[in-house]
């Protein structure tokens, strides 16, 4: 009797009992095993993890790598085959939290929310001016899958919409821009910039000086992408010389943000503990089995990643 070949689970028991029904449910041709050790490595096909593992090249019939998380920075792919494919998480889960995060950030600074806070601290009574939705501009870095659906909750507040990426893009209601010829002209439209882009080589250190400067006077910064785009020093001076006014930070680097840094009790910064959007196992688990159907019926895995491109 032939062997059934093999989805292998390299994550957290909780995860795993819940992707062990849903493959038992919706894919019983494949075998489903969560222990790397214990597995005929011949028989995995695919793999989900949040590392690739040292022992990869053990699985030598692998086709397909799939990432616990929506990013691959944290993916060493230069041992993988070229035939492997590698496939970030989308799904509905991480999407809905995105939109949540990013939708509470933008209101918070749109409606002086860190400044309200301080006030409270020196118990002071003071109302500060207002400004309409109409006018504050947001602007994304990044105009992928995270960007577009945090798009979609702002809009109904009449916030003015922006967006810089790679590649050429026309998204309705929004004002787009690409490459880096057109990142200043982008940044000179934003007034609370809000960063989702991947970590690449190319996006690494992006949230520096230079960046900072290009913003109007007064703009604010919402950072969900990943630590190692901001140059942490860039943004703190950046705020003390009260060019910028607030932040927004989800993620540092390093990760926990250490012991006494200046950002944990800047006065205008809030910061939280890479909470913004997590994978969620129960639609996670359906995203990924859609995803295994179109690669056998031969259709475009959703998130396919281009490794030249790094996302
Ligand atoms: P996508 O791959 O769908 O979108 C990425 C976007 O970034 C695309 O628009 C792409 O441009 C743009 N981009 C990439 N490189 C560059 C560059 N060099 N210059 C300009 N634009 C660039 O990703 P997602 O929206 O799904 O996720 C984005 C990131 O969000 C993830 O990689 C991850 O780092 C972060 N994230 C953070 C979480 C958190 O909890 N804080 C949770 C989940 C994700 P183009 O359209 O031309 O391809």
């Amino acid at each position: 009797m032939s062997r059934r070949p093999v989805f292998l689970f390299n994550s957290d028991a909780a995860r795993a009992a819940v992707f062990r029904d849903a493959f038992a449910r919706d894919l019983p041709d494949l075998a489903f095993a969560d222990d790397m050790d214990a597995v005929e490595p011949d028989d995995v096909r695919y793999l989900i993890t949040w590392k690739v593992p040292e022992r990869l090249h053990r699985f030598r019939r692998l086709e397909v790598v799939f990432s616990i998380g929506a990013g691959v920075d944290q993916f060493d792919t230069s041992g993988l085959p070229a035939h492997v494919a590698v496939v970030r998480m989308v799904e509905d889960g991480i999407v809905r939290m995105m939109q949540e995060y990013v939708a509470l950030a933008v209101l918070a600074l749109h409606r002086d929310w860190p400044a309200y806070a301080g006030q409270q601290r020196r118990e002071l009574w003071q109302a500060r001016p207002p400004r309409r939705a109409e006018g504050r501009r947001v602007g994304f870095l990044g105009l992928g899958v995270l960007a577009q659906a945090a798009m979609e909750r702002l809009a109904p507040f009449g916030f003015p919409l922006v967006g810089w990426s790679r590649s050429p893009r026309s998204i309705d209601g929004v004002m787009c821009f690409y490459g880096g010829d057109q990142l200043a002209a982008f940044l000179a439209r934003t007034d609370v910039l809000v960063c989702l882009l991947p970590l690449t080589d190319e996006t690494r250190g992006i949230l520096n000086t230079e960046l900072f400067a290009a913003l109007p006077p007064g703009a604010s910064l919402v950072h969900v992408g990943r630590g190692p785009q901001l140059d942490a020093d860039a943004l703190l001076a950046s705020l003390d010389a009260d060019h910028l006014s607030a932040a927004v930070l989800d993620v540092t680097d390093p990760e926990p943000l250490p012991h006494g840094h200046p950002l944990w009790r800047h006065p205008k910064v809030v910061v939280t503990p890479h909470v913004a959007s997590v994978t969620q196992p129960e639609t996670a688990a359906r995203a990924v089995i859609d995803n295994i159907r179109r690669h056998v019926s031969g259709q475009p895995m959703n998130g396919l990643v281009d490794r030249t491109r790094g996302y």
